[in-house]
């Protein structure tokens, strides 16, 4: 078997003891003679994982009471489209910040819902940068306020919670949930898709606070509607069973590596690896704020784009897959989610000094 160090955006790298489970469980799960996508989501022994993994998200997240945790079908993106439908269901204003591609398309799906009010944006400076507070044009009569506190695909991350008065405050923690605490109570509602820290792709967790639950649109899909999903325990339709397994047992193991403290701490030191090499390096450069650069998705330039492919190849040969920056940004990528091995760090670092070497 030959397995890569993994530096995919997401789907990503998976923790190899929740492969290895995945593995043994495959033919008969939990004693009931058939894997678990062939059982009834309606049966005991999924809907006892499903409420598992619920208490077990809880824990790591440590989400509140008063918030009910929802896991829906259709990814981060038709959140994109639920988010206005449920909190502005009569058309309301409401406002977000927009710090990268995953915020513009955002803007654009709530766009075809409701009035958009954008209160910053760092477009200007290519999104490089999270728009300082102080500059935002808050108003207090939107129905929420929409931020993404980890741009995937530009490596741009906030380290601080916004304070938007009474605004509730909305945030798409795709690529960052579980890899750091996170203040729940601080929010009104959280989304993130699982395929990057917390499983695989065809499940997203929805965190939403009891207060918004009642604000929808008349109109919106039963699929997708809060308060609906609230009462069916996230089965109004047939969920993605095998992603809602594969993400109990990624909580699980985070649960078993110290939780979310544990994982931060590790990403934390990751990305300072990663960062102190690119800047003490003149061949290599980062182009975030220092103050706002990704834990995540830690992205860097060669001096030529000429050397993207040889770069690529090199990694490759080495082991090291995913590194290719998105299409809309070029340069590379490495995303660096809870699964990845400090091995996997000295490995890139090692390619990333050899091919200094050779091509400066
Ligand atoms: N938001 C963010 C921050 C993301 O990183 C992604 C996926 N990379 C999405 C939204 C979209 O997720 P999906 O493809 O699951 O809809």
């Amino acid at each position: 078997m030959s397995r890569v160090y993994n530096f995919s955006p997401g789907p990503s790298m998976l923790p190899m003891p929740v492969l290895e489970r995945v593995r043994d469980e495959l033919f008969d799960w939990e004693g009931t003679g058939c894997s678990v996508m062939e059982v009834s989501h309606r049966g005991k022994p999924f809907v006892d994982l499903a409420c598992k993994a619920e208490a077990q998200l809880r824990a790591l997240v440590g989400i509140p009471d008063d918030y009910r945790v929802l896991f829906l079908a259709g990814g981060a993106q038709t959140q994109f489209a639920a988010v206005p439908m449920n909190l502005a269901g009569n058309g309301e204003l409401v406002s977000y910040v927009n710090t990268g591609s995953w915020s513009t398309k955002a803007i654009e799906e709530a766009r075809k819902h409701c009035p958009v009010h954008v209160v910053a944006s760092s477009e200007a400076e290519g999104f490089s940068c999270i728009p300082l507070r102080e500059a935002w044009d808050v108003r207090d009569d939107a129905a929420y306020l929409h931020y993404t506190p980890n741009e995937t695909i530009g490596g741009v991350e906030f380290h601080w919670v916004p304070d938007v008065g009474d605004v509730p405050l909305v945030a798409d923690l795709s690529s960052t949930i579980l890899s750091r605490p996170i203040d729940v109570s601080r929010h009104g509602l959280i989304y993130a898709g699982a395929q990057k820290n917390a499983g695989i792709a065809g499940v997203t967790i929805v965190i939403v606070h009891d207060s918004l639950l009642g604000r929808a649109d008349a109109r919106t899909p039963t699929t997708l509607h809060y308060g609906a999903q609230v009462k069916q325990d996230s089965m109004a339709n047939t969920p993605a069973t095998f992603a809602w397994y594969v993400m109990a047992l990624v909580l699980e193991w985070i649960s078993e590596q110290g939780g979310v403290a544990a994982m931060a701490k590790r990403n934390a030191a990751q990305a300072q690896r990663l960062y102190s090499y690119i800047d003490a390096s003149t061949f290599y450069t980062n182009p975030v704020r220092g103050s706002d650069r990704s834990l995540m998705n830690v992205t860097f330039v060669l001096p030529t784009s000429e050397l993207d492919q040889p770069f690529l190849a090199a990694a490759q040969d080495a082991g090291l897959s995913g590194l290719k920056g998105h299409r809309s940004v070029g340069g590379m990528r490495a995303s660096i989610y809870n699964a990845m091995p400090d091995e996997g760090i000295d490995r890139l670092l090692e390619i990333m000094e050899a091919f200094e070497n050779a091509n400066s």
